[in-house]
Protein backbone atom coordinates (compact mmCIF):
# COMPACT_ATOMS: atom_id res chain seq x y z
CA UNK A 1 0.00 0.00 0.00
CA UNK A 2 1.30 3.33 -1.15
CA UNK A 3 0.51 6.29 0.30
CA UNK A 4 0.49 9.12 -2.98
CA UNK A 5 -0.69 12.77 -3.24
CA UNK A 6 -2.86 13.54 -6.57
CA UNK A 7 -3.29 17.01 -7.71
CA UNK A 8 -5.85 17.86 -10.40
CA UNK A 9 -5.78 21.03 -12.14
CA UNK A 10 -8.36 23.72 -13.38
CA UNK A 11 -9.34 21.94 -16.45
CA UNK A 12 -9.47 18.46 -14.59
CA UNK A 13 -12.69 20.27 -12.57
CA UNK A 14 -13.98 22.57 -15.27
CA UNK A 15 -17.01 21.28 -14.79
CA UNK A 16 -19.55 18.90 -12.94
CA UNK A 17 -19.04 15.68 -15.26
CA UNK A 18 -15.07 16.49 -14.84
CA UNK A 19 -15.19 16.73 -11.15
CA UNK A 20 -17.52 13.35 -10.57
CA UNK A 21 -14.59 12.19 -12.99
CA UNK A 22 -12.06 13.15 -10.77
CA UNK A 23 -13.58 11.51 -8.01
CA UNK A 24 -13.63 8.18 -10.02
CA UNK A 25 -9.89 8.37 -10.19
CA UNK A 26 -9.59 8.91 -7.00
CA UNK A 27 -12.15 6.18 -5.76
CA UNK A 28 -9.93 3.73 -8.83
CA UNK A 29 -6.26 4.21 -6.07
CA UNK A 30 -8.76 3.75 -3.18
CA UNK A 31 -9.49 0.49 -4.27
CA UNK A 32 -6.52 -0.37 -5.02
CA UNK A 33 -5.37 0.08 -1.45
CA UNK A 34 -3.63 3.25 -1.61
CA UNK A 35 -3.68 6.03 0.86
CA UNK A 36 -5.02 9.34 -0.97
CA UNK A 37 -4.38 12.95 -0.45
CA UNK A 38 -5.80 15.15 -2.94
CA UNK A 39 -4.85 18.70 -4.22
CA UNK A 40 -7.15 20.85 -6.71
CA UNK A 41 -6.80 24.27 -8.26
CA UNK A 42 -9.84 26.01 -9.21
CA UNK A 43 -12.30 25.54 -11.97
CA UNK A 44 -10.58 26.25 -15.59
CA UNK A 45 -11.44 30.26 -15.75
CA UNK A 46 -12.37 31.12 -12.18
CA UNK A 47 -9.04 32.16 -11.13
CA UNK A 48 -9.02 34.34 -14.06
CA UNK A 49 -12.62 35.89 -13.49
CA UNK A 50 -11.70 36.96 -9.48
CA UNK A 51 -8.09 38.32 -10.65
CA UNK A 52 -10.39 40.53 -12.93
CA UNK A 53 -13.11 41.66 -9.88
CA UNK A 54 -10.20 42.77 -8.03
CA UNK A 55 -8.38 44.13 -11.23
CA UNK A 56 -11.78 46.53 -11.93
CA UNK A 57 -12.29 47.35 -8.59
CA UNK A 58 -8.75 48.67 -7.77
CA UNK A 59 -6.14 47.87 -10.38
CA UNK A 60 -3.21 48.58 -7.73
CA UNK A 61 -4.54 46.62 -4.64
CA UNK A 62 -3.69 45.46 -1.51
CA UNK A 63 -2.37 42.01 -2.03
CA UNK A 64 -3.51 40.57 0.98
CA UNK A 65 -7.14 41.35 -0.15
CA UNK A 66 -6.19 40.16 -3.20
CA UNK A 67 -4.99 36.94 -1.58
CA UNK A 68 -8.60 36.65 0.16
CA UNK A 69 -10.50 37.22 -3.11
CA UNK A 70 -7.98 34.61 -5.75
CA UNK A 71 -7.97 32.35 -3.28
CA UNK A 72 -11.94 31.09 -2.96
CA UNK A 73 -11.59 29.13 -6.49
CA UNK A 74 -10.31 26.29 -4.93
CA UNK A 75 -12.48 26.43 -1.93
CA UNK A 76 -15.13 25.47 -4.28
CA UNK A 77 -13.76 22.78 -5.68
CA UNK A 78 -12.11 20.78 -2.82
CA UNK A 79 -15.93 20.98 -1.18
CA UNK A 80 -17.44 19.41 -4.67
CA UNK A 81 -14.46 16.79 -4.88
CA UNK A 82 -15.72 16.09 -1.47
CA UNK A 83 -18.75 15.32 -2.22
CA UNK A 84 -18.40 13.82 -5.64
CA UNK A 85 -16.51 11.44 -3.47
CA UNK A 86 -18.89 10.56 -0.78
CA UNK A 87 -21.35 10.20 -3.52
CA UNK A 88 -19.47 7.16 -5.01
CA UNK A 89 -19.49 5.55 -1.51
CA UNK A 90 -15.69 6.92 -0.63
CA UNK A 91 -15.19 8.70 2.89
CA UNK A 92 -13.74 12.08 2.04
CA UNK A 93 -13.52 15.46 3.81
CA UNK A 94 -12.13 18.87 2.43
CA UNK A 95 -9.73 20.83 4.62
CA UNK A 96 -9.05 24.45 4.00
CA UNK A 97 -5.31 25.39 4.27
CA UNK A 98 -5.50 27.07 7.86
CA UNK A 99 -6.82 24.23 9.29
CA UNK A 100 -4.15 22.45 8.39
CA UNK A 101 -1.83 24.48 8.42
CA UNK A 102 -0.06 25.49 5.16
CA UNK A 103 2.13 28.00 5.85
CA UNK A 104 3.69 30.63 4.34
CA UNK A 105 5.84 33.57 4.52
CA UNK A 106 4.63 37.38 4.45
CA UNK A 107 4.76 37.80 0.56
CA UNK A 108 0.81 38.02 -0.60
CA UNK A 109 0.00 37.14 -3.91
CA UNK A 110 3.05 35.13 -4.40
CA UNK A 111 4.05 33.24 -0.87
CA UNK A 112 6.43 30.47 -0.65
CA UNK A 113 5.12 27.35 2.08
CA UNK A 114 7.15 27.59 5.02
CA UNK A 115 5.66 24.09 6.20
CA UNK A 116 2.66 21.90 6.02
CA UNK A 117 0.93 20.17 9.06
CA UNK A 118 -0.02 17.06 8.48
CA UNK A 119 -1.32 15.54 11.74
CA UNK A 120 -4.85 16.33 10.23
CA UNK A 121 -4.49 14.26 7.11
CA UNK A 122 -2.21 11.02 8.76
CA UNK A 123 -5.07 10.84 11.18
CA UNK A 124 -7.88 11.02 8.28
CA UNK A 125 -5.66 8.59 5.78
CA UNK A 126 -5.37 5.89 9.27
CA UNK A 127 -9.27 6.22 8.91
CA UNK A 128 -9.55 5.44 5.89
CA UNK A 129 -10.79 8.79 4.87
CA UNK A 130 -9.88 10.69 1.82
CA UNK A 131 -8.60 14.61 2.66
CA UNK A 132 -9.20 16.99 -0.13
CA UNK A 133 -6.90 20.24 0.27
CA UNK A 134 -7.23 23.84 -1.84
CA UNK A 135 -4.00 24.39 -3.99
CA UNK A 136 -2.28 27.50 -4.50
CA UNK A 137 -2.67 29.18 -0.63
CA UNK A 138 -1.73 28.89 2.53
CA UNK A 139 -2.07 31.10 6.03
CA UNK A 140 0.66 33.81 6.71
CA UNK A 141 2.45 34.12 10.36
CA UNK A 142 -0.02 37.04 10.82
CA UNK A 143 -2.93 34.35 10.22
CA UNK A 144 -4.33 35.96 7.13
CA UNK A 145 -4.65 33.92 3.35
CA UNK A 146 -2.08 33.95 1.13
CA UNK A 147 -1.75 32.83 -2.17
CA UNK A 148 1.43 31.63 -3.98
CA UNK A 149 1.86 33.17 -7.65
CA UNK A 150 -0.12 31.65 -10.94
CA UNK A 151 0.21 28.14 -11.40
CA UNK A 152 0.77 27.78 -7.46
CA UNK A 153 -1.71 24.43 -6.98
CA UNK A 154 1.28 22.36 -8.61
CA UNK A 155 4.01 23.32 -5.69
CA UNK A 156 0.95 22.85 -3.24
CA UNK A 157 0.91 19.64 -4.60
CA UNK A 158 4.72 18.86 -4.54
CA UNK A 159 5.35 20.24 -1.12
CA UNK A 160 2.26 17.77 0.41
CA UNK A 161 3.78 14.81 -1.40
CA UNK A 162 6.97 16.10 0.28
CA UNK A 163 5.76 16.13 4.44
CA UNK A 164 3.84 13.38 3.41
CA UNK A 165 6.73 11.69 2.12
CA UNK A 166 4.52 10.22 -0.55
CA UNK A 167 5.35 7.60 -2.91
CA UNK A 168 4.71 9.62 -5.68
CA UNK A 169 2.70 12.98 -6.43
CA UNK A 170 0.47 12.31 -9.71
CA UNK A 171 -0.33 15.76 -10.86
CA UNK A 172 -3.09 15.23 -13.70
CA UNK A 173 -3.17 18.19 -16.37
CA UNK A 174 -5.11 18.55 -19.50
CA UNK A 175 -1.83 17.15 -21.75
CA UNK A 176 -0.71 13.03 -20.69
CA UNK A 177 2.95 13.65 -20.28
CA UNK A 178 6.10 15.67 -21.24
CA UNK A 179 6.83 15.52 -24.67
CA UNK A 180 10.10 15.53 -26.95
CA UNK A 181 8.45 18.67 -28.06
CA UNK A 182 5.25 20.71 -28.81
CA UNK A 183 3.45 17.68 -30.51
CA UNK A 184 1.03 21.20 -31.67
CA UNK A 185 4.31 22.00 -34.13
CA UNK A 186 5.18 18.00 -35.12
CA UNK A 187 3.11 15.18 -35.10
CA UNK A 188 6.58 12.83 -34.45
CA UNK A 189 6.67 14.13 -31.07
CA UNK A 190 7.03 11.31 -28.32
CA UNK A 191 6.05 11.49 -24.83
CA UNK A 192 8.84 10.21 -22.79
CA UNK A 193 8.40 7.11 -20.07
CA UNK A 194 10.65 9.25 -17.80
CA UNK A 195 12.55 12.72 -17.42
CA UNK A 196 15.18 13.90 -15.22
CA UNK A 197 14.55 16.67 -12.43
CA UNK A 198 16.97 18.89 -14.09
CA UNK A 199 15.60 18.66 -17.72
CA UNK A 200 12.46 19.16 -16.26
CA UNK A 201 13.51 22.36 -14.87
CA UNK A 202 15.26 23.40 -17.99
CA UNK A 203 12.13 22.62 -20.19
CA UNK A 204 9.35 24.37 -17.37
CA UNK A 205 11.96 27.41 -17.75
CA UNK A 206 11.95 27.30 -21.19
CA UNK A 207 8.58 27.82 -22.24
CA UNK A 208 6.72 24.21 -21.43
CA UNK A 209 4.22 24.88 -19.40
CA UNK A 210 3.17 21.70 -18.13
CA UNK A 211 4.61 22.35 -14.64
CA UNK A 212 5.01 25.39 -12.56
CA UNK A 213 8.74 26.04 -12.71
CA UNK A 214 9.03 26.44 -8.68
CA UNK A 215 6.99 22.94 -8.49
CA UNK A 216 9.82 21.50 -10.22
CA UNK A 217 12.67 22.77 -7.95
CA UNK A 218 10.60 21.81 -4.62
CA UNK A 219 10.36 18.30 -6.56
CA UNK A 220 14.33 17.78 -7.14
CA UNK A 221 15.32 19.03 -3.60
CA UNK A 222 12.86 16.89 -1.74
CA UNK A 223 13.30 13.77 -4.02
CA UNK A 224 9.51 13.69 -4.20
CA UNK A 225 8.45 11.61 -7.81
CA UNK A 226 6.47 13.62 -10.24
CA UNK A 227 3.97 12.19 -12.63
CA UNK A 228 2.54 14.23 -14.63
CA UNK A 229 -0.62 12.63 -16.48
CA UNK A 230 -3.98 13.02 -17.78
CA UNK A 231 -7.75 13.16 -16.63
CA UNK A 232 -9.61 12.55 -20.00
CA UNK A 233 -8.69 12.52 -23.27
CA UNK A 234 -10.48 14.27 -26.42
CA UNK A 235 -11.24 12.05 -28.93
CA UNK A 236 -12.27 13.54 -32.15
CA UNK A 237 -13.23 16.96 -30.14
CA UNK A 238 -14.75 14.85 -27.28
CA UNK A 239 -13.79 14.01 -24.20
CA UNK A 240 -13.53 11.03 -23.13
CA UNK A 241 -12.73 9.64 -19.46
CA UNK A 242 -11.44 6.63 -20.53
CA UNK A 243 -7.84 7.00 -19.39
CA UNK A 244 -6.04 4.92 -16.99
CA UNK A 245 -5.38 5.93 -13.43
CA UNK A 246 -1.95 7.08 -11.87
CA UNK A 247 -0.71 3.86 -10.47
CA UNK A 248 -0.83 2.23 -14.34
CA UNK A 249 1.99 5.21 -14.54
CA UNK A 250 0.83 6.16 -17.94
CA UNK A 251 2.27 9.33 -18.21
CA UNK A 252 6.04 11.09 -17.74
CA UNK A 253 7.74 10.42 -14.57
CA UNK A 254 9.80 12.87 -13.40
CA UNK A 255 12.87 11.49 -11.24
CA UNK A 256 16.51 11.56 -10.21
CA UNK A 257 18.62 10.62 -12.98
CA UNK A 258 19.68 7.62 -10.95
CA UNK A 259 16.38 6.13 -11.17
CA UNK A 260 16.01 6.18 -14.50
CA UNK A 261 19.78 4.64 -15.24
CA UNK A 262 18.66 1.56 -12.34
CA UNK A 263 15.58 0.89 -14.03
CA UNK A 264 18.44 0.13 -17.40
CA UNK A 265 16.55 2.99 -19.52
CA UNK A 266 18.67 3.97 -22.50
CA UNK A 267 18.71 7.86 -22.14
CA UNK A 268 19.06 9.84 -24.98
CA UNK A 269 21.57 12.34 -25.54
CA UNK A 270 18.47 15.38 -26.06
CA UNK A 271 15.35 14.84 -24.36
CA UNK A 272 13.66 17.32 -25.53
CA UNK A 273 13.85 20.44 -27.69
CA UNK A 274 11.77 23.72 -26.03
CA UNK A 275 11.21 27.23 -27.75
CA UNK A 276 9.69 30.28 -26.30
CA UNK A 277 8.74 33.33 -28.17
CA UNK A 278 8.17 35.48 -25.34
CA UNK A 279 11.55 36.90 -25.41
CA UNK A 280 12.82 39.87 -27.20
CA UNK A 281 16.37 41.26 -28.57
CA UNK A 282 18.08 43.97 -27.26
CA UNK A 283 21.06 45.84 -29.04
CA UNK A 284 23.11 48.58 -27.35
CA UNK A 285 25.60 49.50 -30.01
CA UNK A 286 28.98 50.76 -29.61
CA UNK A 287 29.03 51.01 -25.48
CA UNK A 288 32.47 52.37 -24.32
CA UNK A 289 34.63 48.83 -24.02
CA UNK A 290 35.28 49.56 -20.16
CA UNK A 291 35.28 48.02 -16.68
CA UNK A 292 31.71 48.42 -15.09
CA UNK A 293 29.98 49.36 -18.31
CA UNK A 294 27.90 45.89 -18.10
CA UNK A 295 27.20 46.72 -14.57
CA UNK A 296 26.21 49.92 -15.72
CA UNK A 297 23.81 48.71 -18.37
CA UNK A 298 22.15 45.74 -16.27
CA UNK A 299 21.94 47.66 -13.29
CA UNK A 300 19.25 50.32 -13.89
CA UNK A 301 17.62 47.29 -16.11
CA UNK A 302 17.75 44.87 -12.59
CA UNK A 303 16.56 47.65 -10.62
CA UNK A 304 13.25 48.21 -12.75
CA UNK A 305 13.11 44.41 -12.32
CA UNK A 306 14.10 43.52 -15.96
CA UNK A 307 14.62 39.87 -16.42
CA UNK A 308 17.75 39.49 -18.44
CA UNK A 309 18.51 36.10 -20.30
CA UNK A 310 20.80 35.62 -22.69
CA UNK A 311 24.06 37.99 -23.00
CA UNK A 312 26.55 38.11 -25.67
CA UNK A 313 29.32 40.70 -25.88
CA UNK A 314 31.08 41.04 -28.66
CA UNK A 315 35.15 41.56 -28.84
CA UNK A 316 35.46 44.70 -29.51
CA UNK A 317 38.00 46.03 -32.81
CA UNK A 318 39.34 48.87 -31.45
CA UNK A 319 39.41 48.66 -28.20
CA UNK A 320 37.15 51.31 -27.40
CA UNK A 321 33.26 50.61 -28.08
CA UNK A 322 31.63 47.28 -28.45
CA UNK A 323 28.35 45.99 -28.94
CA UNK A 324 26.26 44.42 -26.36
CA UNK A 325 23.07 42.07 -26.88
CA UNK A 326 20.99 40.60 -24.76
CA UNK A 327 17.00 39.02 -24.03
CA UNK A 328 14.40 39.99 -21.93
CA UNK A 329 10.56 39.18 -21.46
CA UNK A 330 8.79 40.73 -24.65
CA UNK A 331 6.19 42.57 -22.15
CA UNK A 332 8.98 44.36 -20.85
CA UNK A 333 10.18 45.90 -23.97
CA UNK A 334 8.85 49.40 -23.79
CA UNK A 335 9.95 49.89 -20.34
CA UNK A 336 13.47 48.76 -21.32
CA UNK A 337 14.01 51.26 -23.78
CA UNK A 338 12.64 54.26 -21.82
CA UNK A 339 15.29 52.91 -18.81
CA UNK A 340 17.72 52.44 -21.54
CA UNK A 341 17.46 55.67 -23.53
CA UNK A 342 17.39 57.88 -20.48
CA UNK A 343 20.87 56.78 -19.91
CA UNK A 344 22.04 57.44 -23.31
CA UNK A 345 24.60 59.86 -22.03
CA UNK A 346 25.84 58.01 -19.28
CA UNK A 347 26.13 54.74 -21.49
CA UNK A 348 27.72 56.50 -24.11
CA UNK A 349 26.07 53.88 -26.60
CA UNK A 350 25.30 55.17 -30.09
CA UNK A 351 22.19 53.31 -31.02
CA UNK A 352 19.72 51.16 -29.72
CA UNK A 353 18.19 48.29 -31.84
CA UNK A 354 15.57 46.30 -30.63
CA UNK A 355 13.42 42.86 -32.26
CA UNK A 356 10.23 41.27 -30.68
CA UNK A 357 10.36 39.10 -33.84
CA UNK A 358 12.00 36.29 -32.05
CA UNK A 359 12.50 32.80 -30.63
CA UNK A 360 14.69 31.21 -28.27
CA UNK A 361 15.17 27.69 -29.07
CA UNK A 362 16.99 24.99 -27.32
CA UNK A 363 17.49 21.68 -26.06
CA UNK A 364 17.77 19.83 -23.51
CA UNK A 365 19.54 16.51 -21.95
CA UNK A 366 21.23 15.30 -19.49
CA UNK A 367 23.42 13.03 -21.82
CA UNK A 368 25.13 16.58 -23.09
CA UNK A 369 27.22 16.16 -19.93
CA UNK A 370 29.15 12.94 -21.12
CA UNK A 371 28.58 13.20 -25.05
CA UNK A 372 30.85 16.30 -27.61
CA UNK A 373 29.14 17.21 -30.73
CA UNK A 374 25.77 18.12 -29.09
CA UNK A 375 26.04 21.63 -29.91
CA UNK A 376 27.69 21.67 -33.17
CA UNK A 377 24.84 19.60 -34.30
CA UNK A 378 22.14 21.82 -33.69
CA UNK A 379 24.64 24.57 -35.34
CA UNK A 380 24.98 22.64 -38.75
CA UNK A 381 21.46 21.92 -39.09
CA UNK A 382 20.38 25.21 -38.67
CA UNK A 383 22.97 26.15 -41.01
CA UNK A 384 22.00 23.58 -43.43
CA UNK A 385 18.23 25.21 -43.23
CA UNK A 386 19.25 28.69 -43.59
CA UNK A 387 18.57 29.94 -40.19
CA UNK A 388 20.76 32.25 -38.77
CA UNK A 389 22.18 32.49 -34.57
CA UNK A 390 21.96 35.64 -33.27
CA UNK A 391 22.95 34.45 -29.32
CA UNK A 392 24.02 31.84 -27.91
CA UNK A 393 23.70 30.34 -24.04
CA UNK A 394 24.35 27.50 -22.48
CA UNK A 395 24.26 25.31 -19.55
CA UNK A 396 25.78 21.69 -18.67
CA UNK A 397 22.70 20.31 -19.85
CA UNK A 398 21.04 23.07 -22.56
CA UNK A 399 21.79 24.84 -25.23
CA UNK A 400 19.75 28.07 -26.40
CA UNK A 401 20.12 29.73 -29.21
CA UNK A 402 18.18 32.70 -30.61
CA UNK A 403 16.72 33.33 -34.21
CA UNK A 404 14.28 34.82 -36.09
CA UNK A 405 10.30 33.49 -35.18
CA UNK A 406 9.56 33.17 -38.39
CA UNK A 407 11.65 30.04 -38.96
CA UNK A 408 10.25 28.29 -35.37
CA UNK A 409 8.41 25.72 -36.56
CA UNK A 410 11.20 24.49 -39.19
CA UNK A 411 13.81 24.82 -36.69
CA UNK A 412 11.75 22.56 -33.94
CA UNK A 413 10.99 19.97 -36.40
CA UNK A 414 14.81 19.87 -38.13
CA UNK A 415 16.61 19.67 -34.73
CA UNK A 416 13.79 16.91 -33.21
CA UNK A 417 14.96 15.15 -36.50
CA UNK A 418 18.69 15.72 -36.05
CA UNK A 419 18.37 14.64 -32.70
CA UNK A 420 16.96 11.33 -33.35
CA UNK A 421 14.10 11.71 -31.39
CA UNK A 422 11.33 11.40 -34.01
CA UNK A 423 8.82 8.57 -33.33
CA UNK A 424 8.89 6.00 -35.74
N1 LIG B 1 -6.05 28.46 -9.63
C1 LIG B 1 -4.73 29.03 -9.63
C2 LIG B 1 -4.42 29.66 -10.97
O1 LIG B 1 -5.23 29.62 -11.87
C3 LIG B 1 -3.69 28.05 -9.24
C4 LIG B 1 -3.48 26.90 -10.21
O2 LIG B 1 -4.35 26.58 -11.01
O3 LIG B 1 -2.42 26.28 -10.15
O4 LIG B 1 -3.36 30.21 -11.13
MG1 LIG C 1 -1.43 24.60 -13.87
Amino acid sequence: MARIVVKFGGTSVGDTDRLENVARMVQLEVERGHQVAVVVSAMSGVTNQLVGYVDKIMPLYDAREYDVVVSTGEQVTIGLVALALQKRGVKARSFASWQLPIRTNEAYGRARILSIGTEEIEKAMAEGVVAVVPGFQGVSGEGRITTLGRGGSDTSAVALAAALKAERCDIYTDVDGVYTTDPRITDKARKLPMVTYEEMLEMASLGSKVLQTRSVELAMNHRVRVQVLASFRKLNGEISFDVPPGSDMPGTLVVDEEEIMAKGLEQSVVSGIAYDTNEAKVTVANVADRPGVAAALFGPLAASNINVDMIVQNVSSDGRATDITFTIPKTDLPRARAVLEERKAALGFTELHTDADVCKLSVIGVGMRSHAGVALTMFETLAKRGINIAVISTSEIKISVLIAAEYTELAVRALHTAYGLDAA
